[in-house]
């Protein structure tokens, strides 16, 4: 079966999913690999682009719509603004050494932390392989956004949220704008749709990326 040719064909066969909060150990769990490449993957799969869509991300992984297995979707351009998109299974990031290796330091986002923001320094550039949706080798070479992406989806599978990469300090004020922003996001964000910003009240970024 041919895989749908854009993320707006993906997810048009999805149904949007509920996403998990750090506050839930599956968050926080490492993932067992994919093995079954059979409808239910397909189905999962769609389900994720419809999510990440319906939450504006440029990533998601399998246990933020509370699934134990090492995929995550994307859909997020690289430094160029090229676009690219796909399912990436039981992921190995391998990420430049010594001399080649430069930190890019940006704002980063969670969909399953939404609202906060704060900069956290990674290499800018990461090669990614695993399978697809197929279960055949891929292997995305990520620079710019999509670096940052392919390293926090992968993250994900591991147990490791972005928070755990911050120092105390900037940990404590990433909680801080989650705690200002906790009552926009509906239980089941974003099966119920995020409410407005009071922007006389809060002073967010919304611009930057979530993963
Ligand atoms: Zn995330």
């Amino acid at each position: 079966m041919a895989s749908p040719a854009s993320p707006r064909q993906w997810a048009e066969k999805g149904t949007i999913r509920r996403i998990t909060t750090w506050d839930e150990p599956v968050m926080h769990r490492h993932c067992p690999p994919v093995t079954d490449f059979g409808p239910a993957l397909q189905q999962l799969a769609a389900d994720m682009f419809a999510t990440m869509a319906a939450a504006d991300g440029v990533g998601l992984a399998a246990p933020q719509v509370d699934v134990d297995l090492a995929m995550f979707v994307y859909d997020c351009p690289d430094a160029d603004e090229h676009h690219h998109f796909g399912v990436m299974c039981n992921p190995v990031v391998e990420l430049p050494q010594g001399e080649d290796r430069n930190f890019d330091a940006a704002e980063e986002g969670c969909l399953s932390w939404p609202g906060a923001y704060q900069s956290l320094a990674r290499p800018d550039q990461a090669i990614c392989r695993g399978l697809n949706e197929h279960g055949e080798p891929v292997t995305v070479i990520g620079t710019g956004l999509l670096a940052r992406c392919l390293q926090h989806e992968t993250d994900h599978l591991d147990g490791t949220v972005f928070g755990d990469r911050l120092s105390s300090r900037a940990r404590r004020k990433l909680n801080e704008q989650r705690e200002t922003l906790r009552h926009l996001y509906p239980d089941d964000w974003p099966v119920t749709p995020r409410g407005r910003y009071d922007a006389t009240v809060v002073d967010t970024d919304d611009d930057s990326p979530n993963a």
